[in-house]
């Protein structure tokens, strides 16, 4: 297939790119770098079948050729960025999800959008199973992601359910591994960061709050198999490694061997309690059982970290 990522030079859309490329497609990438980086394609260079093409899909593009599947991965997505970058975040769930399916539209392909555990909002339901339609603030400090990926999920249904158009729909769990960003906000890097520094780690308030953790291997094998698979609705990928966040700061601790502190700063706004996927919709759809373990998951983030303090 003739497949296109947008933000495919991100964390989880440049692993996608790794995988789609090693199954024999041929793949373009896209990426303004707001969030994404060089380094995560350099490695692809020279790669016949890899192209790369450095802009916004909130701008209105092109694309000559023939084109299969579209995924739509380009977003920020740490509650830092929601602060710094709330229009580049917004632009990223409206305009660029208008662009990439309209694409997909003229060039009679297969739409894949990236949607997230966020359209649950802080959720009342344990575990979120997809039927769940959430909790969610509109005019609080995560609105501009939430409701843009809310907004975005409506805008592929549309396309699905008026126009034919071949749709599917994943919402990603807290995913981590190698290529975030150092300084990306989230829990993972932050957590690892200071434990290498020996540095304090930053709970943010009593740190009873929880996230179930995948890594991305797992993560984008799933991608994969719903890309392929012919189910539309959409679809849960995550894991049951369900952890306070206090607890994942003494394991971050404990794996890397580290002699930092906890200490407890202001809670964040509108954080979500619990978070943790029903999983059942991709065990029996996709056949998909995430396999990696927290403990090994967060080893490999380690080391990959290590080489960039
Ligand atoms: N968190 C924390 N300290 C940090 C960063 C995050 O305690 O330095 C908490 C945050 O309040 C949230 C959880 O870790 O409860 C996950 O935050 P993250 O920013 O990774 O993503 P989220 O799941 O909130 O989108």
């Amino acid at each position: 297939m003739r497949v296109l990522v947008t933000g495919g030079a991100g964390f989880l859309g440049s692993h996608l790119v790794d995988l789609l490329l090693e199954k024999d497609h041929e793949v373009i990438a896209l990426d303004n770098f707001i969030t994404g980086s060089p380094e995560n394609i350099a490695h692809l260079e020279g790669n016949p079948r890899f192209t790369f093409l450095q802009l916004d899909a909130a701008r209105r593009f092109d694309i000559d050729g023939s084109i299969d599947l579209i995924f739509h991965f380009a977003s920020p997505a740490s509650p830092d960025d929601f602060r710094r970058i709330p229009l580049d975040v917004l632009r990223a769930g409206s305009y660029a999800t208008h662009n990439s399916i309209e694409l997909a539209q003229k060039k009679n392909a297969r739409y894949f959008l990236a949607s997230t555990s966020e359209v649950y909002g802080d959720p009342l339901i344990h575990p979120q199973p997809e039927t769940y339609w959430g909790n969610v603030n509109s005019v609080g400090p995560r609105s501009c992601y939430d409701e843009a990926k809310r907004y975005a999920e409506a805008v592929t249904v549309t396309y699905r359910d008026h126009y034919g158009l071949d749709t599917r729909i994943v919402r990603f769990f807290n995913t981590y591994g190698p290529r975030m960003r150092l300084d990306d906000g989230r829990v993972v890097p932050n957590f690892i960061r200071q434990a290498l520094l020996g540095e304090p780690l930053t709970v943010y308030g009593e740190g009873q709050q929880t996230r179930s953790f995948g890594f991305y291997s797992d993560i984008v094998d799933g991608v994969y198999r719903l890309a392929m698979s012919d189910y539309k609705e959409p679809v849960n990928l995550g894991t049951h490694e369900e952890r306070t966040i206090l607890e994942f700061a003494q394991l971050v601790i404990t794996l890397v061997g580290s002699t930092s502190q906890i200490v407890h700063v202001a809670a964040a706004v509108d954080d979500p309690k619990q978070r943790h996927p029903d999983i059942t919709r991709a065990n029996t759809i996709l056949d998909w059982h995430p396999s990696t373990n927290l403990e090994d998951g967060l080893r490999a983030s380690i080391e990959y970290f290590r080489k960039r303090i």
